[in-house]
């Protein structure tokens, strides 16, 4: 799990019922939510939450950096997995995991690559297709 509510206590983040449910809906493993996603999660438990509570939560918990804010080229998504981590993607159902590859990925461009550049973080999207995606053999 990714202990977002149990960061979020140990900051002291103001938590009412809205703010809470908000960090209920984004708690979990290789959670990756857009804005409107988490909105409708929101609502199923809560239905009288305001949509510009959700918004403005959202944008203090990645203020905070307690949730990182993720672009994969359709929509910007909230994931609560705030340790370096890099994503697979399935091409076909957008399907998104939290992947460690092996060894530092900032050793993947040599000097002469780098322009004269400090490079100090590297974001990695693996695509392809899930398993689920997958066509059966044969
Ligand atoms: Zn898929
Ligand atoms: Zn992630």
């Amino acid at each position: 799990m990714s202990d977002l509510l149990g960061r979020l206590r140990a900051r002291g983040w103001r938590m009412t019922a809205q703010r809470r449910v908000v960090a209920e809906v984004l708690d979990g493993d290789h959670i990756h939510l857009t804005a409107d996603e988490v909105l409708s999660r929101a609502t199923a438990r809560l239905p009288e939450i305001s949509r510009a509570t959700v918004y403005n939560a959202l944008g203090e918990l990645v203020s905070l950096g307690e949730v990182l804010e993720v672009v994969d080229g359709r929509a910007k998504r909230y994931d609560p997995n705030a340790r370096p981590h890099h994503h697979l993607t399935c091409s076909a159902c957008g399907t998104i995991r939290d992947v460690h590859p092996a060894g530092d990925p900032l050793d993947l461009l040599p000097a002469a690559e780098r322009h004269g550049f400090q490079v100090t973080t590297a974001e990695i999207t693996f695509r392809g297709l899930c398993p689920t995606c997958t066509p059966a053999p044969g």
